[in-house]
This record gives C-alpha cells, structure tokens and sequence, in this order.
C-alpha cells in the first residue's frame, strides 16, 4: 500500500531501476488512481529531470533519461484502432521504456509481453499497487520491490506483487 503520491513515486523510481530498451509497462486504475503519479516516479527514476505531465492531448510524450521514456495516455481515445492508427507503434520505442495509461482500452492491441502495474483506490484511500509480470522477462520489476534483497535503500512502501 502507498499512503501518498510521494509514495507511489517512489516505488515507481525503485522499479524503474529494472527498466531495459523495449519495455512496456500498462498502468491500470481508475481516474485519480495515481497512473500519473506512478509516470512521474518512474521517470525521476530513469534520471529524466523534465517535468512530466499528463499527456492528455498529445498521444505520447517523449522524456530524455537513462533510457527515453515514452509516456502514453489512451485516456481520450475511443478504440484501439484510434490508437494505433495515432501512432502508438514506433520504432523509437524499441530504444526506451514505454508507460501506457489506461492500456486497458486497447484490449488485445496491448501486448501481452508487458509488466501490469494496478492501482487501486483514490481520492485520500491508501493505494494499493499490485505489479504483474506478463512474462518471465519481466519478472526483474519484482525484484525492485521494497523488502527484497534488490532493495538496498528500503523505501517505505509494501507492494502487493502477483504473478
Ligand atoms: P491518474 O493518472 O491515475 O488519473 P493522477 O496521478 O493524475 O491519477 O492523480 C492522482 C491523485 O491522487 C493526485 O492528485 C495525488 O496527489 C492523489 N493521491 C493521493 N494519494 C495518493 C497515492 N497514495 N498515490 C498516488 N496518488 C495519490
Ligand atoms: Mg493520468
């Protein structure tokens, strides 16, 4: 569970140590869950010192860091068609790590080589983030989990991890 936003950052940065060219990560909740907040973390944890944003009105917003990070909002959109006909298919992807909110709305577009992140609860509920490998590939994001051994800074988070 995370109590706050500089909560869920946090876990985000912690996980984005495991990030590797290619990922695709699909962020999961409801609105006001904290997709945007968990974006923010993740890419404080790639190095990206760029202010990111809901990318609500652009398709996908490009960040420098240890690896480009490309942040995708479907929330606007009506159908997977839409999306991928908008570009969400790009060669450059392949170089960085892609976070996808609401990737829910693309149903089977979404590859299922992904890692799932849920997040549920919002307004001032604690959140809790459960973090799903969709393949074996993906299993390293558990790793980064606090309370493992790969968590050498102890944040002060406990995650639900499922896979
Ligand atoms: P989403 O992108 O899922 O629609 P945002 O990240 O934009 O949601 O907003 C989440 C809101 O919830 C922010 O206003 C944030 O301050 C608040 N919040 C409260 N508690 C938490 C928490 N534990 N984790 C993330 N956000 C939280
Ligand atoms: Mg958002």
């Amino acid at each position: 569970m995370t109590r706050d936003p500089a909560e869920t950052r946090a876990l985000a940065a912690a996980l984005a140590r495991a990030a590797r060219p290619g990922d695709l990560i699909s962020l999961v909740g409801d609105l006001g869950a904290g997709k945007t907040q968990f974006a923010k973390g993740f890419g404080s944890g790639l190095g990206i010192t760029d202010t990111i944003v809901s990318p609500s009105f652009v398709l996908m917003a490009e960040y420098r860091g240890r690896l480009p990070l490309f942040h995708v909002d479907l929330y606007r959109l009506a159908d997977a068609a839409e999306a991928l006909a908008g570009g969400l298919i790009d060669d450059r992807q392949a170089e960085g790590v892609t976070l996808v909110e609401w990737a829910e709305r693309l149903a089977d577009a979404m590859p299922a080589e992904r890692l799932d992140v849920v997040i549920e609860g919002t307004g001032d509920d604690p959140r809790r983030i459960t973090i799903r490998p969709g393949h074996a590939s993906y299993a390293r994001y558990l790793e980064m989990l606090p309370g493992t051994d790969a968590d050498a800074d102890g944040a002060p988070t406990t995650v639900e991890a499922e896979r």
